[in-house]
Order: C-alpha cells, then sequence, then structure tokens
C-alpha cells in the first residue's frame, strides 16, 4: 500500500491506495499551522501499512535532492509554513520512502498516466485556481531545473480594455496577477461563480490564458495540455481560449484539433492526488 499527500493551502488530502491509481481511503484535514495539520496527517497513515509516501505540496519548495533544504517548504506566506522541513517531519515519523514535488507536477503525473494524457510521454497540466501554477512531464520525467517550474508568474501582453492593475504581489500584472481566481474577482467586482453569463470576463480570460499557452507550446512542445483548477469550471473559457491560441500562432507549428489538445483533466480533481501515489511508487523504486 502506497500513501499520497495533497498538500494545498487550503487543505491537505492524504489517501493510501496503490500504484494502478486505486485509492482506498482517503481524509481531507484544513491547512492551518503545521503542529495542528501534521499530526492529524500522521494519525491517518499510522492506520496503514504503507510502503512510501508521496507528496504533491503548495509551493514554493526546495525539489533539489543535492540542498540542504531539500524537501522544505521555502517562501510561501502562510503563517508556520515557511522554511517547514516537511520531507524531513514525514519522513522521520512514518520511516519510509518520501517522494516530493508541487501539486501542479504530480498532477501532471497523474494525467500522464492515467488521465487525459495517459499514452504519452508528454504532457502539461496547469491549474487556474487561487493562483495559476503548472507541472510537466516531458519525455516521461518531471520537469525540473534549479527549482520547479513557475509558469503562473511569465509576463503577458496586456488585453487593450483591462485597466485592473493586477494582483501578485510580485510582478502585479503576470498571468496570474491578471487570471487567476483572486484577479478575476478583483477586476469585475465579484467571484467568478457569479459572473457565467458576462462574456466579456471570459473572452478576456482566454485571451490571458491563449498567450500563457502560446508561450509554453513554443518552449515544451507538450503532446497534451490539460487545464484545470476551480476557474476552468467555467467551460465556455476553453473556446476563447481556441480562437485566441489560433490568432497568436497563426499556424506557426501545426497542432492537434485544439479541443481534443487542450483539455480538462481526465481524472477530474483527482489528478494531484493519484500523482502523489505514483510519486509514492518513484520514490519506492529508487531506493
Ligand atoms: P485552489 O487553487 O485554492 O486549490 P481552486 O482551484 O478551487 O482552489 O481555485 C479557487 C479559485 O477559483 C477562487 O478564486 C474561486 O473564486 C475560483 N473558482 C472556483 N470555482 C469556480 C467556478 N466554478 N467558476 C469560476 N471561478 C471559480
Ligand atoms: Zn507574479
Amino acid at each position: 500500500m502506497l500513501g499520497a499527500i495533497e498538500a494545498g493551502g487550503t487543505k491537505f488530502v492524504c489517501a493510501v491506495g496503490d500504484e494502478t491509481g486505486k485509492i482506498l481511503d482517503r481524509v481531507q484535514i484544513p491547512t492551518t499551522v503545521p503542529s495542528e495539520t501534521i499530526p492529524q496527517v500522521l494519525a491517518f497513515f499510522r492506520k496503514y501499512q504503507i510502503k512510501a509516501i508521496g507528496i504533491g505540496s503548495f509551493g514554493p519548495i526546495d525539489v533539489n535532492l543535492g540542498s540542504a533544504t531539500y524537501g522544505n517548504i521555502t517562501s510561501t506566506p502562510k503563517p508556520g509554513w515557511k522554511d517547514y522541513p516537511f520531507v524531513h517531519e514525514i519522513k522521520n515519523a512514518l520511516s519510509v520512502p518520501v517522494g516530493f514535488n508541487t501539486d501542479v507536477n504530480a498532477a501532471a503525473l497523474g494525467e500522464a498516466i492515467f488521465g487525459a494524457a495517459k499514452g504519452l510521454d508528454s504532457c502539461l497540466y496547469i491549474t487556474v485556481g487561487t493562483g495559476i501554477g503548472a507541472g510537466a512531464v516531458i519525455q516521461g520525467n518531471l520537469l525540473q531545473g534549479l527549482s520547479h517550474p513557475e509558469m503562473g508568474h511569465i509576463l503577458v501582453r496586456r488585453h487593450p480594455e483591462d485597466r485592473y492593475v493586477g494582483k501578485c504581489p510580485y510582478h502585479s500584472d503576470c498571468l496570474e496577477g491578471l487570471a487567476a481566481g483572486p484577479a478575476i474577482e478583483e477586476r469585475w467586482g465579484t467571484k467568478g461563480v457569479d459572473l457565467v453569463g458576462r462574456d466579456e470576463v471570459w473572452d478576456m480570460e482566454g485571451y490571458y490564458i491563449a498567450q500563457a499557452l502560446m508561450q509554453y507550446i513554443l518552449i515544451l512542445s507538450p503532446k497534451k495540455i490539460i487545464l484545470g483548477g476551480g476557474v476552468m469550471n467555467q467551460q465556455q473559457v476553453f473556446p476563447y481560449v481556441y480562437t485566441y491560441l489560433q490568432e497568436f500562432l497563426n499556424d506557426y507549428v501545426s497542432l492537434p484539433e485544439l479541443s481534443k489538445y487542450i483539455v480538462s483533466p481526465g481524472l477530474a480533481n483527482h489528478s494531484g492526488i493519484i500523482g502523489s501515489l505514483l510519486l509514492a511508487e518513484r520514490a519506492l523504486k529508487e531506493v
């Protein structure tokens, strides 16, 4: 049996399952401070005999195996979690191999093995939610360099009619600053769920997402693109994304039919937790 943790800013999803992606038990624990959240996480896993555990975590995190702070959450504003030695604490308590990566890299892995990109050795998973983040499987491996990618913070060209200043505390009008859920809410004065019939909202959203996808396609050439996260529940964004992407790329690269190439997650909202099970499996193989 394998363990998996999808560690998010509002909740932790913990599960036990196997390498086929089957989940046998799961629990949700609110993300408060580590001294409250982690003991509940450990209590869940102690009920089972797990061989390894995979963590897909909110970030930024240190994923560099050679680093002294490997396995830590690094610079989050969330009280108590900055510099939290996540892998160290879990490994100490449960004495099993621990796989560790970003929530979006875990989701990309889950989708590549069992979801919308099943059978492909590459895909990109993007979440458009409280923030924007992306993970990538490229030639079967999770994309990693100095650290993990931070594709949500790329610069985009402003929509000519967008006067909103942007929400990102670091860059103001980067992609996340202009197109994540909180930016939509602040620009239009109400939450995304309440803006369903407002075409201009989703047109602008599509304009920004399409620009990002253009960059990702040109740089990474993924075989499938998966758009998840709360905002993408607004299915009407997809046609705007296709139209703008077509316009921006202008046939420079040949792509599959866009409605089959850029899709919703195949695993609904389980991509991250199933991907984390796969991180556990990989950690087990590495020992
Ligand atoms: P998180 O990113 O925190 O894991 P979500 O992916 O659910 O969680 O993203 C939450 C953000 O997405 C919020 O800003 C919320 O307003 C927005 N959101 C959630 N559901 C919807 C929806 N159905 N339509 C539009 N926006 C939504
Ligand atoms: Zn930013």
